[in-house]
Order: structure tokens, then sequence, then C-alpha cells
């Protein structure tokens, strides 16, 4: 099983916080989209025979794109791909974007679920992420797809802002339950480097985040979903039953992926590798029949550390059985002897056969698990036999 990631590198505008890869210019819009086409065909190797489960267009806005153009996309990656009939087929798309003519026309290309970046329903915070959309326009689209028949709806939510109010984050998320919407992806607001809000906080015209508000509203959080019977099955995730992301969840549990589009990730089970993170670069590469990319061939300790890394935020914890191949009990025993700290500290449990965050221990949980990282030199010969389990 694998999946198949394909980036679209444009915004309409700038959130303030946003580090990811896109452009708000659409001077090489036209030239993107046969590159992409042609990149699909160069990588329809990558996957080998592998049934193809999940398909996740991300960005950047996605739903920027027409729907004929979706259609092209994912015509051309049935074609290379062995896409299964039932694959989840994600797009994202901004609330701005979506009308009920583009929801009909998604659904009719088997596209069955859909990401929405709603962040909020209030106005104030919308304006001050810079967001493209209104409020009204981020509960409209909601309507229109349940209208149109997306049972499977995920919606992203932004907490931790100077401008969230405990109440409004109550509101959010109690409006989100009453929308019935299965499955959200909640974030605190995090100040990346060189995004418009690190500068803005820098110069003093924008408030900082505040550490304590934001751990409050996850804690709050999780107790508002749990109540309402929503699954944290990933520390950012929250599912009703059944309702998972298999695309997401493909990536936590160590899968193969093939990632499309300017800047977008690969792994190939040994290898990482990511496309340059540049427009016109990636046209012009790919006119010329060459994939620009980088690539990072993991050493078996990155591989454990990035097991630990994912693992770790899911509800599953890390699971001793599950350990990466060639890792067996001396593995076991050193990643006891790194917890005993956090269990001491009430911020990890262990349980037959994993060890698993507490609920305090959520909050931590990047620290948590920088701490039970292991070095190149804790490994030796001993501990990881290449190719087999050593327990
Ligand atoms: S729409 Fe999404 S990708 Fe585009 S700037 Fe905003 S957060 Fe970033």
């Amino acid at each position: 099983m694998a999946g198949i990631y394909v980036h679209i590198p444009f915004c309409k505008q700038a959130c303030h916080y946003c580090n990811f890869h896109f452009s708000t210019s659409m001077k090489h819009k036209n030239g993107f989209l046969p590159a992409l086409l042609n990149e699909i065909v160069l990588q329809n190797n990558f996957l080998g025979n592998q049934s193809v489960e999940t398909i996740y267009f991300g960005g950047g806005t996605p739903s920027l794109l027409s729907a004929d153009e979706i259609s092209l996309i994912l015509e051309s990656l049935r074609t290379n791909f062995l896409v299964a009939p039932d694959a989840e087929i994600t797009i994202e798309a901004n609330p701005d974007d979506i009308t009920p003519e583009k929801l009909n026309a998604w659904s009719r290309m088997s596209i069955n679920r859909l990401s929405i970046g709603i962040q909020s329903f209030f106005e104030a915070d919308l304006k001050w992420m810079n967001r493209a959309h209104n409020a009204s326009q981020a509960e409209q689209c909601v309507q229109w797809a349940k209208e149109a028949g997306f049972d499977n709806l995920t919606i992203d939510l932004i907490f931790g802002t100077p401008t969230l109010t405990d109440a409004n984050w109550l509101f959010n998320v109690q409006k989100a339950i009453s929308l019935e919407i299965p499955h959200l992806s909640c974030y605190a607001l995090t100040i990346e480097p060189r995004t418009p809000l690190e500068k803005m906080i820098r110069k003093k015209t924008a408030e900082g985040v505040n550490a304590d508000d934001q751990a409050r509203q996850f804690l709050l959080l999780m107790d508002w979903l749990n109540n309402a019977g929503y699954e944290q099955y990933e520390i950012s995730n929250y599912s009703l039953p059944g309702k998972h992301s298999k695309h997401n969840s493909s990536y936590w549990q160590g899968k193969q992926y093939l990632g499309l589009g300017p800047s977008a990730h690969s792994f190939n089970g040994d290898a990482r590798q990511w496309n340059v993170s540049n427009n016109a670069l990636y046209i012009q590469s790919l006119q010329k029949n060459i994939i620009p990319f980088e690539i990072e061939l993991l050493t078996p300790v990155q591989r454990l550390n990035e097991w630990v890394m994912t693992s770790l935020r899911t509800k599953e914890g890390l699971q001793l059985n599950q350990l990466p191949s060639g890792f067996g009990k001396e593995i076991i025993s050193g990643l006891r002897k790194k917890c005993i700290i956090y269990q001491q500290q009430n911020l990890v449990q262990e349980t037959e056969h994993a060890f698993i965050l507490t609920r305090e221990g959520k909050l931590f949980a990047d620290g948590i698990a920088a701490g039970l990282f292991f070095e190149e030199s804790e490994i030796n010969e001993d501990v990881f036999v290449a190719g087999s389990l050593h327990t």
C-alpha cells in the first residue's frame, strides 16, 4: 500500500503564519500543469507495483485549480499508477473557493474526502491571520459540502492566537461539533522563521503567542472533543469512528509515498527526497525531463528516530513490537531507560506493549521525542542487524 501527494503551489494571498511553499503570483500557473503531468510520467516506477490507496491534493491551495485541471491530474495518476478503485482521494480547499459546482465536479471525479482550511469561525481571527475568506464563507462551505454528499469531511482549526479567547475557542469547537464534521485537525499557532508573522512580532506590530494560553486551550480542546465522542488518534487529529485520515496515518506508519510538485517530499522506505521549492525552476527542469530533487539516504538511527517522532504522537504510541526493521530488545531497554524521567513526571506511561504519552505529556510531545532520540554512537553492530530483527 502506498500514497501519492500532489502539491499545488499557489495561493490567493499569504496567510501571515504560513511557511509552506506557495506563490501568490499566478505567473507560472500555466507552465505548472504540463510540468506536473510530465513529472507524473517520469515517476511512474517510483512505487513499483504497489497499489495506491490514497491520493492527497495539498498545497498551497489546490482549490485554486479548475475542476478540469484537477481531473487531468487524476486521470494521469490513474494511467501511470495502480490507483485502487476505492482509494481515499482528498483535496484541500479554502472556503472562498468552494462552490456547489466545484463540489459536484470533485465528487464526479471520485474525490471522496474534503479538507477545508477554516481555521476559525471568527472574523477577527481570520483578519489577524490574513486569511482570504470570511466567517460566513467558513460556515456556508460546510453546508454546501454536506449537500454535495461529502460525508468524509475534515476542517483545520487554529488555537493559541492572541485574538482567540477561551470562549471563542469553545464556540469554534462547538460549531464544528454541531455541524457534524467528522474529522478535525487542530493546531497551535507556531511562529515560523521568515514568515510575515515572525517579522511583525519582531517589529512589535503584532502580538506574540502566549505558551500558557496555548497549553490551556489544547487541554480544553482534548476534553471537549473527547466528551463529544471524537478520538484523538494523533496529537493534532481527532475523528469520529471510521473517519481517520488514511493518507496521514500512512505517513505515521512509515509507508511509502510519492510527492509530486514543487517542494513535495517522497519516501521509498530507505531514502527521503524532496523537489525544489521554486516554481520557475521546477517548470524549467521538467521541460528538460529532469526532476529537480535532492535525496537523503536515511541511516538506521535516523529511521529509528523518525519512528520515535511520529509514533509517539499517535494514540498507539511507541509500539515495541513495531520497531523499524533491524532493531530489537536492546532498543527496547534503551527506550525504557530514556523514558524513566518522563514516567516520573507522569508525561509517559508504559503499557504491556507500548510507551504512550499521557494527557500532560501531549503538551510536550516534540521535546519528549527529542529526549528519546538515539545518537549514532549509541547504536553499534550488536544492536543493529541490517535486515533482521535482533531480539
Ligand atoms: S492558504 Fe494555506 S498554504 Fe496558502 S498561505 Fe494560507 S495557510 Fe499557507
